[in-house]
C-alpha cells in the first residue's frame, strides 16, 4: 500500500495558507496505481449486490464512475448547485467559514437501493455527512463511504454512521 502512499503528492497552502493539500491527480495518472485503487476498492463490494455508487464532485466522480462499472452498477452524481438539469434534492451544510450546498436528482436513487458514496478524500467529514443526508433522505440503503484517503487528525468519520466508512489510506 505504501506505493500508493507515496505517488499521492503533498501540496502545503493549498487553496489556502495551512492547508496540507492531498492531490490525487498523481495517483490518477499513473496506470496501474489508478487501476490496484479501483480494484482494491471494487473488492470490498464484490458479491455484494450494489445498486448505485455515487460519486461527490468532482474527484469523487471519477472514482465513482470506475467503482460502478466494476461493480455493474449505476453511477449517482452529487454536484454543486445548478448543475444539475432535473428536479433535485439540496442540502446546505456547515464549513469552518460559511457553508456549502450539494444537490442530487430526486429521482437518482429509489427506496431501498443498496449505496456507496465514493469520494477523495475525507477530512472534516462535513460533505460526506451531507451525501450521507441526502442519500437517505431519497431512501436509499447505505452500505459504505469509502475514500481513497482519510486525513485521520480531523476525525472526519465520527460524523458519518459508524461501521460504514472505508479509507485505503490513512495520513
Ligand atoms: P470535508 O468535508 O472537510 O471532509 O472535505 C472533504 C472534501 O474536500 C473532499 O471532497 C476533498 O476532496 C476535499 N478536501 C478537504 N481537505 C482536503 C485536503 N487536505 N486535501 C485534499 N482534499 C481535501
Amino acid at each position: 500500500m505504501n506505493d500508493l502512499r507515496n505517488i499521492i503528492r503533498d501540496v502545503p497552502d493549498f487553496p489556502k495558507k495551512g492547508i496540507v493539500f492531498k492531490d490525487i491527480t498523481t495517483l490518477l495518472a499513473d496506470a496501474k496505481s489508478f487501476q490496484r485503487m479501483v480494484d482494491l476498492l471494487a473488492h470490498r463490494y464484490v458479491g455484494e449486490k450494489i445498486d448505485k455508487v455515487v460519486g461527490v464532485e468532482a474527484r469523487g466522480f471519477i472514482i465513482g464512475a470506475a467503482l460502478a462499472y466494476k461493480l455493474g452498477a449505476g453511477v449517482v452524481l452529487v454536484r454543486k448547485p445548478g448543475k444539475l438539469p432535473s428536479e433535485t434534492f439540496s442540502k446546505t451544510y456547515q464549513l469552518e467559514y460559511g457553508t456549502d450546498t450539494l444537490e442530487i436528482h430526486t429521482d437518482a436513487i429509489r427506496k431501498g437501493e443498496k449505496v456507496v458514496i465514493a469520494d477523495d478524500v475525507l477530512a472534516t467529514g462535513g460533505t460526506m455527512a451531507a451525501v450521507v443526508d441526502m442519500v437517505t433522505a431519497l431512501g436509499g440503503e447505505i452500505v459504505e463511504c469509502c475514500f481513497m484517503a482519510e486525513l485521520e487528525f480531523l476525525a472526519g468519520r465520527k460524523k458519518l454512521p459508524e461501521g460504514k466508512v472505508f479509507s485505503l489510506l490513512s495520513f
